[in-house]
C-alpha cells in the first residue's frame, strides 16, 4: 500500500526514507511513521548475517523496504528481524518484512510469538487502543509462518557472523513481551521502548508506560539490567541515540520514578474523592495531571519552529495512553492481580 507522503514516489517500492550512518556499522532507517521523520527508527546491523532491529508498522513498510534496497539488500541478503516487542509501531510490518526477504527469520519474545503466526488478536486489541489511527497509520499486521518465527529468552544469542553477536535480554515492564538487545561488537544497546522516548525537539526522556500490561517494577529492573551492562550507546527506537548512556539510563530510571508518583498521587487523589470506589474518573484525572505537569517536555522554542514536534510526540506517546498503563497497573496492584513478570 503506497503511503501518501511529501518525498515524491515510485510506485512500485515508494519513495526510500532517510538513513542515517552511525559508527560499527549500525545504520538508521527511518520508517517514516505517519508520513513524518523522526518517529520510528529500525537499525541495520551490518555483518555477513545482518539483522534489522524494529521494522515499523504495516502502513509505512514499503519506505523501509525501499531503505534497505538502497543500502544494497538483496531479498535473501537479511537473515533477521528482530522485534523489541509486538506492538504495531514496531512490529506492523514483520509480516511484509518477512515477504520481501524470504531468508529472513523473525526474532521475537517467547511470550509474544504466537501473536505474529495468528496476529488476529494483535490487530483487534490495536484496533481498540488506537481507533481511527488504526486504519491511518499503522495498519494490520499480516501472519508470519511459524517457521520464520523464532521465538526467543533471556540471554538468548544471535549469531550474525565474524564474531558479531546480539545477545536478547528479557527486559519486561513497557511489555511483558518486551526484549533489549545487547551488540557485542558496539556494546550498544537497543532499547525498543524500555528506557523511554525521547524524539528530538524534547528536553527529556518520557516514560512509555502505556495498556495494557505496563509493570512499574518490571521496568525499573529493565532499566537497571541496562545500568548493570554498562553500554557505550543506547539506541531508541523513537528516536535515535542517546548520549552519554549512563546518563540517559539514569534519567530512564528517574523520569519513570517520577511520573509513577505524580501519577499514584493523582490516582489516589480522585479515589479519595469518589470515597474509594473507581468510577472511572480516575484516568481522567490522573492524564490532566500528567499533561499538566510534563508538558514542558517539548521545547517551547523548537514547538515555534516546528509545529510539528508536538504533533509527532502526541500520535506515539500522549500522556493520555500514559496514565491509562499507569491507572490500570494501580488497580491491578490494588486489587492482587498483578502477576510478576521478569
Ligand atoms: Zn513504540
Amino acid at each position: 500500500m503506497i503511503h501518501d507522503d511529501a518525498t515524491g514516489d515510485d510506485a512500485t517500492d515508494g519513495p526510500a526514507p532517510p538513513i542515517e550512518r552511525y559508527d560499527d556499522g549500525i545504520i538508521a532507517i527511518d520508517t517514516l511513521t505517519a508520513g513524518m521523520t523522526d518517529v520510528t527508527a529500525g537499525y541495520l546491523i551490518e555483518a555477513p548475517r545482518p539483522a534489522l532491529i524494529e521494522c515499523g508498522p504495516a502502513l509505512s513498510i514499503e519506505h523501509v523496504i525501499a531503505g534497505l534496497r538502497e543500502l544494497g539488500m538483496d531479498p535473501s541478503d537479511l537473515a533477521y528481524l528482530v522485534l523489541t516487542h509486538i506492538h504495531l509501531d514496531h512490529a506492523g510490518g514483520a509480516g511484509d518484512v518477512a515477504a520481501a526477504f524470504p531468508d529472513a527469520t523473525v526474532v521475537v519474545s517467547e511470550v509474544g510469538a504466537r501473536h505474529l503466526h495468528d496476529p488476529e488478536r494483535l490487530n483487534r486489541s490495536a484496533a481498540q487502543v488506537y481507533g481511527t489511527l488504526f486504519d491511518s497509520i499503522y495498519g494490520a499486521c499480516t501472519p508470519i509462518e511459524a517457521d520464520r518465527i523464532e521465538a526467543v529468552a533471556d540471554g538468548d544469542i544471535l549469531d550474525l557472523g565474524a564474531g558479531r553477536e546480539l545477545e536478547l535480554m528479557y527486559t519486561p515492564g513497557h511489555a511483558k513481551h518486551h526484549i533489549g538487545i545487547f551488540d557485542s561488537d558496539s556494546g550498544a544497546i537497543f532499547s525498543g521502548d524500555s528506557v523511554g522516548v525521547k524524539l528530538p525537539g524534547m528536553t527529556s526522556l518520557r516514560p512509555a508506560t502505556p495498556p495494557a500490561d505496563f509493570h512499574l517494577e518490571a521496568a525499573l529492573r529493565s532499566i537497571g539490567r541496562y545500568r548493570e551492562r554498562r553500554p557505550e550507546r543506547v539506541y531508541l527506537a523513537h528516536y535515535g541515540p542517546v548520549d552519554p548512556p549512563e546518563v540517559a539510563l539514569a534519567e530512564a530510571d528517574e523520569r519513570l520514578r517520577l511520573w509513577a508518583s505524580v501519577a499514584e498521587a493523582a490516582y489516589l487523589e480522585a479515589l479519595e474523592a469518589t470515597g474509594s470506589q473507581p468510577t472511572g474518573t480516575e484516568l481522567d484525572h490522573v492524564a490532566e495531571t500528567l499533561h499538566r505537569r510534563f508538558r514542558d517536555e517539548v521545547a517551547e522554542a523548537l514547538l515555534a519552529e516546528d509545529p510539528d514536534a508536538r504533533r509527532r510526540l502526541e500520535l506515539l506517546n500522549d500522556t493520555r495512553s500514559n496514565a491509562a498503563g499507569l491507572v490500570r497497573y494501580f488497580q491491578r496492584r490494588d486489587a492482587g492481580t498483578l502477576t510478576d513478570v521478569g
